[in-house]
């Protein structure tokens, strides 16, 4: 009998980490699988970064740490947020946690009460829905698609707007999309929350630096959005640090301290080598990541170009991160190898299956029509995997 809470039978298992997995066993089953599934940069952490924790390490930085981080972290997230964002916090408007991913978590649980809804523009990031759902929210989608660059408009806000919404969630650059707002939209959607007092957002900026445009823009610049808003930022994207697992938010102050009483009840704060390190990687100048950054163009570049000689694939042509979100539902109702492609999921596993190539369903990002392609794998790879999936596709 399944003894498990509701809760848990009513969540879903990330997509993203799944299908790594898959992918992982695959491979250890001798099949050549290119993952191209999991939003992970596949640069080493910088040296200086390592060179941080080397030093943490031999300075015998092993007791708890404040749970909410280190003064001294704390302090540079302060300066990167001036620095990069025109964002003025005091420390008790800092909380470091376990990711992004707790933070976000963390945010969910303090905010939201029984049927509190939450705005979801689509696509979204996987997690977002079920942290909400987990925390008693529900998740409202706003629907987007490749005709306008996948970004909610403030019309699209106004109308999903009800008297129980209490949060707005997106993340810019995007994940999925790589979609990046600009401030003249940020300034329409907050128009429309202006007239709507009671409802907070969530801006998750975690690819931040992994901008081709330039011009990355905070929603808590606005003044009059500033009191509402929570920044959420991480080292995991920029610094190719996803495994050392550090987030942290700049927030109103009571909901700083609320994140902080609850990472006091469940985790004690972040790993304390992991926090030292990040220090050291804040406090570098952006030149320090560039070379990252020009390689995701160079990728995002091939790959457009690649993507663009598959008919029936309609790619969006991405701003951000490291993804690419293309539509195939042209392709849906077609049998190929003696398999009908219905959806996205259908369409993702068939990729998986006879190109050997991993990639995520849009279902998991709220949208059926479209996969998931990280570039986040070398020019090598993406050549090879885009060249199998034109012959699985052809
Ligand atoms: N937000 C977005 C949009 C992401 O893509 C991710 C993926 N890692 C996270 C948050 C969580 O990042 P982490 O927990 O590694 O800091
Ligand atoms: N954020 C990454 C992704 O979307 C990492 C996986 C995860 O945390 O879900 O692939």
């Amino acid at each position: 009998m399944n003894q498990l809470s509701d809760r848990i039978n009513n969540l879903s298992t990330s997509a993203t980490l799944a299908m790594a997995a898959k992918a992982r066993e695959l491979r250890a089953e001798g099949k050549d699988i290119i993952g191209l599934s999991l939003g992970e940069p596949d640069f080493d952490t910088p040296e200086f970064v390592k060179e941080a924790a080397i030093k943490a390490i031999n300075d015998n930085y092993n007791s708890y740490t404040p749970v909410d981080g280190y003064g001294d972290l704390k302090n540079a997230i302060i300066t990167k947020f001036k620095r990069d964002n025109n964002l003025e916090y005091t420390a008790s408007q800092i909380v470091v946690s376990t990711g992004a991913k707790q933070a976000l978590y963390n945010i969910a649980s303090v905010m939201l009460n029984d049927g509190d809804e939450v705005i979801l523009p689509c696509p979204y990031w996987v997690s977002y829905s079920d942290i909400v759902k987990l925390n008693g929210g529900v998740p409202v989608e706003v629907k987007t698609d490749i005709s306008n660059d996948f970004k909610m408009t403030a019309e699209q806000l106004e109308a999903a707007i009800t008297p129980k919404t209490k949060m707005l969630w997106y993340s810019s650059p995007c994940n999925p999309s790589g979609s990046v707002y600009s401030k003249e939209e940020l300034r329409a959607i907050a128009d429309v929350l202006k007239k709507h007092p009671n409802i907070y957002i969530v801006s998750d900026e975690i690819y931040e630096h992994i901008n081709f445009i330039g011009g990355h823009f905070s929603i808590a610049e606005f003044e009059d959005m500033y009191d509402r808003t929570i920044t959420v930022n991480g080292v995991s994207k920029a610094f190719a640090m996803t495994g050392w697992r550090i987030g942290y938010i700049g927030a109103p102050d009571w909901i700083a301290r609320a994140c902080n009483k609850i990472q006091g009840q469940v985790t004690s704060g972040a790993n304390c080598i992991a926090q030292r390190a990040v220090i050291a990687a804040l406090e570098a100048p952006a030149s320090s990541i560039q070379y990252m950054v020009d390689e995701f163009k160079e990728r995002r570049k091939l790959i457009l170009g690649l993507l663009g000689e598959i008919d029936g694939i309609k790619a969006n042509e991405p701003e951000g991160a490291f993804y690419v979100f293309p539509n195939v539902s042209e392709y849906f109702g077609k049998t190929l190898k003696d398999k009908t492609i219905n959806n996205a999921s259908d369409m993702a596993l068939y990729l998986l299956e006879e190109a050997n190539v991993a990639t995520v369903t849009g279902e998991a990002f709220g949208n059926p029509d479209c996969i998931r392609i990280s570039y986040a794998a070398s020019q090598e790879e993406i050549k090879e995997a885009i060249s199998r999936i034109k012959v699985a596709l052809s």
